[in-house]
């Protein structure tokens, strides 16, 4: 029968989306010494927004590091992963050194590996010929074993690393197996973002929690008091790219532990995401620039050039937007002009201009006035030309009628 699960309000925020609600997978519970810093009881959780799996645990990082800092099982090089002195764990070690050595083929590039125990993989890189090496771990003995090997070591914290590591910048740096033990992932992550130049590579392995099932071992091993986080490729994907890494490629692979059996474990390489780049807008530029050519060869100079030379009485009907920029940007001032005409109420009116007295009319009137008047009429209007037209007509048949509206002919779907 299958469990039915039960969402709660989390203790522990989602690490990748800060989610506060899950589902309730399971409740793991340990029976531990009084002091021990690490809580005797988890829930094993989803997220109900991004689906990652952890440990929804009542502890938090500084607990951790205590812990990591003061019961360290990886200090023993016999008992402890991560030194390669067994067979597998040196096969284990040895294939991360090979994906390395793949995907970073520069000898001198400056690698860094952060939870690095007793150095197992950067040794490995050393006798593959890589000069430039570092290593990062909590673990005061740890770091002892690393330097004796002539690597440089650093004690501290991944959640501490950029402060500990003072600005420098690497081309690589390497986390195998550290971030399922981490409470505060974006924390870490933004760390080792801090470490890495502008083309360094990320190297993040975890276990595939998608084939715990696949990898059965024993009962709830897989949640023990230090895995807090079960990632699969997505997950561990999205880590990542909510602390502004992109992924590169990723992998799955099975790794030795022992003689007995093999675990599966997943790995992202991670480059720092490029900032986002506008794509050029360039369509509209095109048309403006084609548009102003259009207008420039459409103005209506030679028009107006003449009524100036002829200094016939002038009505300018329509009081908009191309009246304006005619009397800005033409001869249409030294023209003579009786009055400009607006069928807009609104818009007739005794004019004043800015900057002195203008030699043309100061008044815009109603059309009326041109019910006595002789000379010439120019249509200022771009849309109604043949309307206006009609009308000056039918007040005084007289009138000489110019029409300055001549854009339409360009307009690729006018149709005459
Ligand atoms: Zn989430």
């Amino acid at each position: 029968m299958k469990k039915t699960s039960k969402t709660k309000t989390l203790l522990r925020p989602c690490p990748i989306c800060d989610s506060r609600q899950g589902e309730v997978l399971h409740t793991q519970k340990f029976l531990v010494p009084q002091e021990y810093l690490l809580p005797a009881e988890y829930d094993v959780v989803a997220c109900t927004k991004c689906g990652f799996t952890y440990a929804d645990t009542s502890v938090g990082q500084q607990d951790y590091n205590r812990y990591y800092q003061s019961q360290s099982i990886y200090e023993d090089k016999k008992t402890g992963r991560g030194s390669g002195t067994n067979e597998h764990d040196l096969k284990r070690l040895s294939e991360i050194a090979e994906e390395v050595a793949r995907s970073c083929p520069d000898k001198t590039a400056r690698i860094i590996e952060v939870g690095c125990a007793n150095g197992g993989i950067l040794m490995l890189l050393k006798r593959k010929g890589y000069t430039n090496l570092t290593g990062v771990d909590l673990s005061a003995k740890c770091i002892e074993n690393v330097t004796s090997h002539g690597i440089a070591g650093v004690q501290g914290a991944i959640s501490d690393v950029g402060r500990l590591l003072n600005g420098q910048k690497f081309d690589y740096v390497i986390l195998s197996h550290i971030v399922e033990h981490v409470y505060d992932l974006r924390g870490a992550l933004r760390q080792c973002y801090d470490l890495m130049d502008k083309d360094a590579t990320l190297y993040l392995e975890v276990p595939d929690a998608a084939r715990y099932s696949d990898f059965y071992i024993d009962p709830y091993h897989h949640f023990n008091i230090e895995h807090i986080n079960h990632f699969d490729e997505v997950s561990l994907t999205n880590i990542g790219a909510v602390t502004n890494f992109s992924k590169r490629y990723a992998g799955h692979k099975t790794t030795p532990v022992s003689a007995d059996y093999t675990w599966p474990a997943v790995f992202v390489l991670f480059e720092k995401a490029k900032p986002l780049e506008l794509p050029l807008s360039t369509e509209a530029r095109k048309s403006i620039e084609a548009y102003l050519e259009l207008s420039a060869k459409d103005s209506c100079t030679e028009i107006i050039a003449e009524l100036v030379k002829t200094q016939e009485e002038l009505y300018v009907f329509g009081a908009g937007n191309l009246t304006y920029r005619l009397l800005a940007t033409t001869d249409l001032p030294k023209c003579n002009i009786k009055a400009f005409i607006d069928n807009d109420s609104k818009k007739q009116r005794k004019l004043t201009y800015g900057g002195g007295k203008m030699l043309i009319s100061n008044e815009i009137c109603a059309p009326k006035v041109l019910a006595g008047a002789t000379g010439t009429v120019v249509i200022c209007s771009v849309q109604f030309t043949q309307e206006i037209e009609a009308q000056i007509k039918s007040i005084n048949e007289s009138l000489k009628i110019v029409k300055l509206n001549r854009t339409l002919k360009n307009n690729l779907n006018y149709a005459p």
